[in-house]
């Protein structure tokens, strides 16, 4: 891969896409091929000293290989032929949650464009399925091309409401997994995607006013946050109405409270049937704001 000059300080992610490789075949590759040297992995901080043509296994996911932040991979061959998947760390966590074993049938409720339904995949070994629907058909396109580059066979893309799945159709009687990544304020996505993203809302509504979704004190922030939150918790809701679900995986791309742990909170209190994991992903320390649900047993990722 090529190194460019890149001002951000976040490492480069890089998911192994296990419908075509193995962790260790892609390391092989970087070492023999592209002359790098492998490290042994590191948390935090650390991770931001990286000598240029080092490379890691990632501290906490073992599909994920961590590459200098200014490394570029969009000519490189296993990038080129769907090994190599570019997807930040955060964004990993809700397969990995949901950890369905092969030969499981499996919903994806907000699925486009499906790094994470590709993800589940990878994780199942495309034993099994997965419904993945998507209300947006031009992202559910993207999902088909994007899952279609990555060797995924086992999932079948659906253009409806997940909120409208009747959830006693015989076709969903041994769904077991839900993954829910709903529409969010999208306040968390850190600074590569926002700038772009900023263009992109500046140009799109060049006449209308741009609201800045992290400045909790606009009420026009909190009225489309508490919008936004009680859709999230109409899917989680829904979610629990499957017959066999015994796993949920909720996560967004928000730094909000209320799109976060407020909408857990409310989705166990209206529930008596399901409960906080106290067993995911144990290496990963962070867990919440405390106080806000029960914490230490609660999964929050925080980039
Ligand atoms: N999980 C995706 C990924 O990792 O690539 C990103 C999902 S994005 C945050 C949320 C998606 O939910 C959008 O594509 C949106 O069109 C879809 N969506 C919103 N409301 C929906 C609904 N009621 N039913 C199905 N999809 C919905």
């Amino acid at each position: 891969p090529k190194e460019i000059k890149n001002p951000f300080i976040l490492p480069r992610y890089v998911r192994v896409n296990l419908l075509k490789s193995t962790v260790d075949k892609v390391i092989e590759y970087f070492q023999k091929n592209n002359g790098y040297e492998l490290l042994p992995p590191v948390e935090g901080k650390e991770l931001a000293h990286f000598k240029p043509k080092t490379f890691r296994k990632d501290f906490h996911l073992n599909d994920l290989l961590v590459f200098p932040a200014n490394t570029d991979f969009h000519d490189h061959p296993l990038y080129l032929n769907g090994t190599l998947i570019l997807q930040d760390k955060a964004s990993c966590f809700p397969a990995h949650v949901l950890s369905p074993p092969p030969g499981s049938v499996v919903i994806d409720g907000c699925a486009a464009p499906g790094n994470k339904t590709s993800h589940v995949a990878s994780l199942m070994g495309n034993k099994g399925h997965i419904f993945a629907f998507d209300l947006d058909k031009r992202r559910l396109g993207l999902l088909k091309r994007l899952t279609t580059k990555a060797g995924c066979s086992c999932i079948e893309p659906l253009n409806e409401n997940f909120l409208e799945a009747d959830p006693n159709d015989p076709k969903y009687a041994d769904v077991e997994y839900i993954l829910l990544d709903p529409s969010c304020s999208g306040s968390g996505i850190v600074s590569r995607l926002d700038q772009i993203l900023n263009q992109k809302s500046q140009e799109e509504n060049e006449n209308e006013t741009i609201l800045d979704i992290k400045d909790t004190s606009n009420k026009l922030v909190q009225e489309r946050l508490k919008s936004l939150s009680d859709f999230q918790l109409l899917t989680i809701q829904h979610a629990f109405k499957f017959p066999k679900v015994k796993r949920i995986s909720y996560s967004t791309c928000s730094i909000h409270q209320i799109e976060n742990e407020d909408v857990v909170k409310r989705a166990l209190e209206s529930t008596n049937e399901f409960r906080l994991s106290a067993h995911c992903i144990p290496q990963w320390k962070r867990r919440g704001l405390e106080g806000s649900v029960e914490h230490g047993r609660c999964y929050f990722i925080y980039v």
